[in-house]
């Protein structure tokens, strides 16, 4: 285990992808960083505005049209200026990009150099010590194209912050978030009231989400320019004309079918991806493995690897 330490040159960038997440990922160390006198912004990437069945049960409504999503975001923006509130983090902190909730994969498919341009501009504004990020291996898909875009974002920074990775959806043991953040009870209480001001998510999910912001928070230190060619996955060949490989480097986003994309087949039946263009694969670099069909899960099942 290791500890954080934070001082007053601290600044702290906290990437979320929706209302809360800063709260449950950062709660704490966001509390630290205030009190050692050093500085943090929130990027807000999302209003979590595709929530649908939250806003069904609390608005009594099956249909959820567009009117009625753009009220629940401008809900969850109040909501996450509430929190903030409560962890000290003044209003003019917070930096709301307004992107489709759902919709960060395909925004760094559609838009890469957009997408990483609007991160980057916020790390050139507000030039972060440190930057807290979804975890890769999120199994939300929006927390893990957050995390490539923060990474991709980073590539060509002169002198790259320190990126850090927090876990929400999915396994968050010790042994791969070995980055502990401890508090004092004030502390563990003013992030449990941030997390009660998201009225709209502790309707259904408060028992859950309660359960995550108990105790220390973790972390795991990006290592960008880790990675590994073979890939990890050997989907079932029936899915094969409906698989998708994504790649996502700092030159740009491709989207292959799986049965077009640039991957051999070792002897031992590992897939390997094989950068087509003859030169060094720029780094870093993400894969993911997806399906080509829209699906009401909004979980990851295979999800991004770091070439
Ligand atoms: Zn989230």
């Amino acid at each position: 285990m290791q500890p954080l330490s934070v001082s007053a040159q601290t600044r702290l960038l906290v990437v979320a992808p929706h209302p809360d997440d800063e709260t449950i990922g950062c709660g704490l160390l966001v509390q630290q960083v205030l009190a050692a006198g050093g500085m943090v912004r929130l990027l807000l990437l999302t209003d979590g505005d595709n929530n649908p069945w939250p806003q069904r049960f609390i608005e009594r409504r099956l249909r959820i049209d567009d009117a009625a999503r753009k009220r629940w975001g401008v809900r969850r923006r109040a909501e996450v200026m509430h929190a903030i509130a409560q962890l000290g983090v003044p209003a003019s902190a917070l930096h709301p990009l307004g992107w489709s909730d759902m919709g960060i994969t395909n925004r760094l498919r559609d838009d890469a150099f957009g997408s990483m341009a609007a991160i980057r501009a916020q790390l050139q504004e507000f030039q972060p010590s440190v930057i807290c990020c979804p975890a890769l291996d999120d199994r939300h898909p929006d927390h893990g194209a957050a995390h490539v875009l923060c990474s991709l974002a980073l590539s060509d920074m002169p002198s790259a912050p320190t990126l850090l990775a927090y876990p929400v959806h999915g396994e968050a043991n010790t042994e791969r978030y070995p980055i502990l953040v401890e508090a004092a009870a004030d502390q563990q209480q003013r992030k449990s009231r941030a997390l009660e001001e998201n009225q709209t998510q502790m309707a259904l999910s408060g028992r859950r989400m309660r359960r995550l912001a108990l105790g220390p928070e973790r972390y795991m230190a990006a290592d960008t320019a880790a990675g590994d060619l073979r890939l990890p996955w050997r989907p079932p060949s029936a899915l094969g004309r409906w698989l998708r490989l994504m790649v996502a480097t700092p030159a740009g986003v491709q989207d292959w079918r799986w049965i077009d994309a640039p991957i051999a087949r070792d002897p031992d039946g590992t897939y390997r991806f094989t950068w087509p263009s003859g030169h060094p694969l720029p780094k870093p670099a993400f894969a993911k493995l997806h399906l080509d069909w829209p699906t009401p899960w909004i979980f990851d099942h295979w999800g991004w690897h770091a070439l």
